[in-house]
Protein backbone atom coordinates (compact mmCIF):
# COMPACT_ATOMS: atom_id res chain seq x y z
CA UNK A 1 0.00 0.00 0.00
CA UNK A 2 1.60 3.65 -1.11
CA UNK A 3 1.95 6.02 1.91
CA UNK A 4 2.37 9.64 0.92
CA UNK A 5 2.56 12.72 3.11
CA UNK A 6 2.20 16.47 2.84
CA UNK A 7 4.39 17.77 5.68
CA UNK A 8 4.32 21.50 5.73
CA UNK A 9 6.35 24.12 7.90
CA UNK A 10 3.68 25.65 9.97
CA UNK A 11 5.33 29.10 9.92
CA UNK A 12 2.78 31.62 7.55
CA UNK A 13 -0.34 31.20 5.65
CA UNK A 14 -0.47 28.57 3.44
CA UNK A 15 -1.05 29.75 -0.29
CA UNK A 16 -1.49 28.06 -3.62
CA UNK A 17 1.78 26.12 -3.62
CA UNK A 18 1.00 24.53 -0.34
CA UNK A 19 -2.88 23.67 -1.66
CA UNK A 20 -1.25 22.29 -4.75
CA UNK A 21 1.93 19.74 -2.96
CA UNK A 22 -1.16 18.57 -0.29
CA UNK A 23 -3.72 17.58 -3.18
CA UNK A 24 -0.75 15.68 -4.61
CA UNK A 25 0.16 14.34 -2.12
CA UNK A 26 -3.25 12.84 -1.56
CA UNK A 27 -3.91 11.78 -4.64
CA UNK A 28 -0.14 10.26 -5.26
CA UNK A 29 -1.61 7.88 -2.61
CA UNK A 30 -4.14 6.03 -4.84
CA UNK A 31 -6.49 5.36 -2.15
CA UNK A 32 -3.51 4.02 -0.11
CA UNK A 33 -2.31 6.04 2.89
CA UNK A 34 -2.17 10.05 2.94
CA UNK A 35 -0.32 11.39 6.26
CA UNK A 36 0.51 15.12 7.09
CA UNK A 37 3.20 16.12 9.22
CA UNK A 38 3.58 19.34 11.01
CA UNK A 39 7.27 20.43 10.93
CA UNK A 40 7.54 22.78 13.70
CA UNK A 41 10.73 22.11 15.04
CA UNK A 42 11.45 25.76 14.51
CA UNK A 43 9.71 26.39 17.89
CA UNK A 44 10.45 30.31 17.75
CA UNK A 45 8.63 30.61 14.00
CA UNK A 46 6.17 27.82 14.33
CA UNK A 47 2.98 29.09 15.44
CA UNK A 48 -0.14 27.53 16.72
CA UNK A 49 -2.08 29.77 14.29
CA UNK A 50 -0.80 29.01 11.32
CA UNK A 51 -1.18 24.98 12.39
CA UNK A 52 -5.08 25.45 12.85
CA UNK A 53 -5.20 27.20 9.51
CA UNK A 54 -3.60 23.94 8.14
CA UNK A 55 -6.00 22.01 9.54
CA UNK A 56 -8.89 24.53 8.68
CA UNK A 57 -7.67 25.06 5.07
CA UNK A 58 -7.22 21.61 3.75
CA UNK A 59 -10.39 20.51 5.57
CA UNK A 60 -11.98 22.95 3.51
CA UNK A 61 -9.85 21.73 0.31
CA UNK A 62 -11.55 18.67 0.94
CA UNK A 63 -8.67 16.24 2.13
CA UNK A 64 -8.42 13.97 4.77
CA UNK A 65 -5.91 12.91 7.08
CA UNK A 66 -5.19 9.88 9.49
CA UNK A 67 -5.54 11.59 13.12
CA UNK A 68 -3.27 12.28 15.36
CA UNK A 69 -1.21 14.10 13.41
CA UNK A 70 2.61 13.39 13.65
CA UNK A 71 4.25 17.18 15.19
CA UNK A 72 7.71 17.08 14.86
CA UNK A 73 8.09 19.08 18.06
CA UNK A 74 7.07 16.04 20.00
CA UNK A 75 10.12 13.82 18.84
CA UNK A 76 12.76 15.32 19.57
CA UNK A 77 14.04 12.10 21.76
CA UNK A 78 14.05 9.96 18.50
CA UNK A 79 15.99 12.87 16.90
CA UNK A 80 18.47 12.65 19.94
CA UNK A 81 18.58 8.61 19.38
CA UNK A 82 19.07 8.93 15.70
CA UNK A 83 22.11 11.68 16.58
CA UNK A 84 23.47 8.79 19.23
CA UNK A 85 23.70 6.14 16.19
CA UNK A 86 25.46 8.54 14.01
CA UNK A 87 27.72 9.68 16.34
CA UNK A 88 28.48 6.01 17.60
CA UNK A 89 29.54 5.54 13.93
CA UNK A 90 31.88 8.44 14.56
CA UNK A 91 30.47 10.58 12.04
CA UNK A 92 29.72 13.47 13.38
CA UNK A 93 31.52 16.62 14.74
CA UNK A 94 30.33 19.77 16.46
CA UNK A 95 30.86 23.08 15.29
CA UNK A 96 31.15 25.90 16.97
CA UNK A 97 30.93 28.66 13.79
CA UNK A 98 29.41 31.32 13.35
CA UNK A 99 27.68 32.15 10.09
CA UNK A 100 29.74 35.33 9.66
CA UNK A 101 33.00 33.10 10.24
CA UNK A 102 31.93 30.05 7.73
CA UNK A 103 31.19 33.11 5.66
CA UNK A 104 35.12 34.79 6.11
CA UNK A 105 36.45 31.49 5.74
CA UNK A 106 34.43 30.95 2.48
CA UNK A 107 35.99 33.91 1.35
CA UNK A 108 39.32 32.89 2.07
CA UNK A 109 38.67 30.00 0.67
CA UNK A 110 38.24 30.69 -2.76
CA UNK A 111 37.98 27.27 -4.34
CA UNK A 112 35.42 26.14 -1.74
CA UNK A 113 32.92 24.10 -3.71
CA UNK A 114 29.34 24.65 -4.02
CA UNK A 115 26.29 22.98 -4.11
CA UNK A 116 22.43 24.10 -3.93
CA UNK A 117 22.51 25.97 -0.91
CA UNK A 118 25.98 27.78 -1.98
CA UNK A 119 29.66 27.75 -0.48
CA UNK A 120 30.11 24.61 0.94
CA UNK A 121 30.63 24.41 4.88
CA UNK A 122 34.45 24.84 4.92
CA UNK A 123 35.47 22.11 7.41
CA UNK A 124 36.93 24.19 9.99
CA UNK A 125 35.74 22.28 13.21
CA UNK A 126 36.18 18.77 11.75
CA UNK A 127 39.77 18.47 11.96
CA UNK A 128 39.67 20.60 15.32
CA UNK A 129 41.93 18.72 18.37
CA UNK A 130 40.44 16.51 20.73
CA UNK A 131 41.54 18.63 24.05
CA UNK A 132 40.34 21.97 21.57
CA UNK A 133 37.68 20.41 21.40
CA UNK A 134 37.03 19.59 24.53
CA UNK A 135 37.73 22.53 26.20
CA UNK A 136 35.21 24.65 24.12
CA UNK A 137 32.56 22.37 24.84
CA UNK A 138 33.46 22.49 28.70
CA UNK A 139 33.53 26.45 28.44
CA UNK A 140 29.79 26.35 27.35
CA UNK A 141 30.38 27.36 23.31
CA UNK A 142 27.33 26.54 21.81
CA UNK A 143 27.77 24.21 19.28
CA UNK A 144 25.86 22.75 16.01
CA UNK A 145 26.67 18.97 14.99
CA UNK A 146 27.57 18.47 11.28
CA UNK A 147 28.02 15.35 9.21
CA UNK A 148 31.25 13.97 7.87
CA UNK A 149 29.71 13.65 4.71
CA UNK A 150 33.07 12.15 2.64
CA UNK A 151 33.35 9.60 5.57
CA UNK A 152 29.58 8.88 5.73
CA UNK A 153 29.23 7.99 2.28
CA UNK A 154 32.22 6.01 1.78
CA UNK A 155 30.89 4.06 4.86
CA UNK A 156 28.10 2.83 2.58
CA UNK A 157 29.17 2.87 -0.85
CA UNK A 158 27.04 4.00 -3.52
CA UNK A 159 23.44 4.52 -3.40
CA UNK A 160 20.35 5.51 -5.56
CA UNK A 161 17.04 6.71 -5.13
CA UNK A 162 13.96 5.96 -7.19
CA UNK A 163 11.92 9.20 -8.70
CA UNK A 164 8.60 8.43 -9.88
CA UNK A 165 7.79 12.08 -10.40
CA UNK A 166 10.13 14.47 -11.70
CA UNK A 167 13.24 16.77 -10.40
CA UNK A 168 13.69 20.30 -11.71
CA UNK A 169 15.61 19.39 -15.09
CA UNK A 170 13.18 16.22 -15.61
CA UNK A 171 14.75 13.91 -13.61
CA UNK A 172 13.03 10.53 -13.39
CA UNK A 173 14.06 6.77 -12.68
CA UNK A 174 16.92 5.24 -10.97
CA UNK A 175 18.96 8.22 -9.97
CA UNK A 176 22.28 7.99 -8.34
CA UNK A 177 22.98 9.83 -5.13
CA UNK A 178 24.94 12.32 -4.73
CA UNK A 179 25.61 12.54 -1.03
CA UNK A 180 27.95 15.17 -0.92
CA UNK A 181 25.98 17.59 -2.95
CA UNK A 182 25.62 19.79 0.20
CA UNK A 183 29.01 19.27 1.65
CA UNK A 184 28.94 18.95 5.52
CA UNK A 185 25.47 19.05 6.50
CA UNK A 186 24.19 19.92 10.20
CA UNK A 187 22.44 17.83 11.80
CA UNK A 188 21.63 19.36 14.60
CA UNK A 189 21.21 23.06 15.20
CA UNK A 190 22.96 25.41 17.52
CA UNK A 191 19.57 26.30 19.31
CA UNK A 192 17.54 22.96 18.12
CA UNK A 193 18.55 19.05 18.84
CA UNK A 194 17.88 18.54 15.06
CA UNK A 195 17.94 19.97 12.10
CA UNK A 196 15.41 19.77 8.74
CA UNK A 197 17.27 16.43 6.57
CA UNK A 198 17.51 14.02 9.62
CA UNK A 199 13.87 15.03 11.15
CA UNK A 200 11.97 14.50 7.55
CA UNK A 201 14.44 11.07 7.21
CA UNK A 202 13.40 9.70 10.66
CA UNK A 203 9.89 10.84 10.64
CA UNK A 204 8.97 9.30 7.18
CA UNK A 205 10.95 6.31 9.03
CA UNK A 206 8.79 6.45 11.51
CA UNK A 207 5.67 6.52 9.85
CA UNK A 208 6.06 4.23 6.82
CA UNK A 209 6.08 6.30 4.57
CA UNK A 210 6.78 5.01 0.88
CA UNK A 211 6.37 7.49 -1.60
CA UNK A 212 7.81 11.10 -0.48
CA UNK A 213 5.48 13.79 -2.33
CA UNK A 214 7.04 17.12 -2.57
CA UNK A 215 8.00 20.01 -4.31
CA UNK A 216 10.99 19.93 -7.04
CA UNK A 217 12.69 22.33 -4.84
CA UNK A 218 13.60 20.03 -2.83
CA UNK A 219 15.19 17.26 -4.80
CA UNK A 220 18.17 18.04 -4.58
CA UNK A 221 17.38 16.97 -0.81
CA UNK A 222 16.61 13.52 -1.50
CA UNK A 223 20.99 12.48 -2.63
CA UNK A 224 21.73 13.51 1.40
CA UNK A 225 18.32 12.15 2.98
CA UNK A 226 19.42 8.79 1.48
CA UNK A 227 22.31 8.96 2.54
CA UNK A 228 20.83 9.47 6.09
CA UNK A 229 18.19 6.51 5.40
CA UNK A 230 21.43 4.13 4.74
CA UNK A 231 23.37 5.39 7.64
CA UNK A 232 20.14 4.52 9.99
CA UNK A 233 19.15 1.62 8.60
CA UNK A 234 16.08 2.76 7.11
CA UNK A 235 14.01 1.16 4.15
CA UNK A 236 14.60 3.86 1.24
CA UNK A 237 11.12 5.46 -0.03
CA UNK A 238 10.13 6.40 -3.75
CA UNK A 239 10.25 10.04 -4.08
CA UNK A 240 7.80 11.80 -6.60
CA UNK A 241 8.73 15.44 -6.79
CA UNK A 242 5.83 17.97 -8.70
CA UNK A 243 6.34 21.09 -10.59
CA UNK A 244 5.61 24.07 -8.28
CA UNK A 245 2.42 26.77 -8.82
CA UNK A 246 4.67 29.79 -9.18
CA UNK A 247 3.27 33.79 -8.97
CA UNK A 248 3.09 35.76 -11.97
CA UNK A 249 7.04 36.66 -12.12
CA UNK A 250 7.61 33.07 -12.13
CA UNK A 251 8.76 33.15 -8.23
CA UNK A 252 7.89 30.69 -5.98
CA UNK A 253 5.20 32.00 -3.73
CA UNK A 254 6.16 33.43 -0.31
CA UNK A 255 5.02 34.23 3.36
CA UNK A 256 4.78 38.10 1.90
CA UNK A 257 1.90 37.12 -0.95
CA UNK A 258 -0.92 37.30 1.27
CA UNK A 259 -3.24 38.04 -1.63
CA UNK A 260 -2.43 33.97 -2.96
CA UNK A 261 -3.28 32.44 0.53
CA UNK A 262 -5.96 30.12 0.80
CA UNK A 263 -7.68 32.46 4.01
CA UNK A 264 -7.78 35.52 0.82
CA UNK A 265 -8.33 33.61 -2.10
CA UNK A 266 -11.93 32.20 -0.04
CA UNK A 267 -12.82 35.36 0.65
CA UNK A 268 -12.86 36.50 -2.30
CA UNK A 269 -15.31 33.76 -3.49
CA UNK A 270 -12.98 30.84 -4.51
CA UNK A 271 -14.22 27.03 -4.06
CA UNK A 272 -12.24 24.22 -3.52
CA UNK A 273 -13.17 23.20 -7.22
CA UNK A 274 -12.04 26.82 -8.72
CA UNK A 275 -8.69 26.32 -6.80
CA UNK A 276 -8.23 22.77 -8.02
CA UNK A 277 -8.96 24.13 -11.62
CA UNK A 278 -6.06 26.09 -11.06
CA UNK A 279 -3.60 22.98 -10.84
CA UNK A 280 -4.93 21.84 -14.20
CA UNK A 281 -3.47 24.38 -16.41
N1 LIG B 1 8.60 21.05 5.70
C1 LIG B 1 9.13 21.23 4.38
C2 LIG B 1 8.52 22.48 3.75
O1 LIG B 1 7.60 23.04 4.26
C3 LIG B 1 8.84 20.04 3.49
C4 LIG B 1 9.67 18.87 3.85
C5 LIG B 1 9.55 17.67 2.94
O2 LIG B 1 8.50 17.48 2.29
O3 LIG B 1 10.49 16.87 2.90
O4 LIG B 1 9.01 22.95 2.74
Amino acid sequence: MIVTRFAPSPTGYQHLGHAFAAVTARDAARGGRFLLRMEDIDLARAKPEFELAVYEDLAWLGLHWEEPVLRQSSRFDAYRTALNQLDSLGLLYPCFCTRAEIAAEIVRASEAPHGPEGAHYPGTCRNLAVEIRAARIASGAPFALRLDVVKAAASVGPLSFVEEGRGPTGEHGTIAADPLLFGDIVLARKEIPTAYHLAVVVDDAYQGVTCVTRGNDLFAAAHVQRLLQALLDFPAPHYAHHRLILDAQGRKFSKRDKAATLRELRSRGETPQTICARFRN
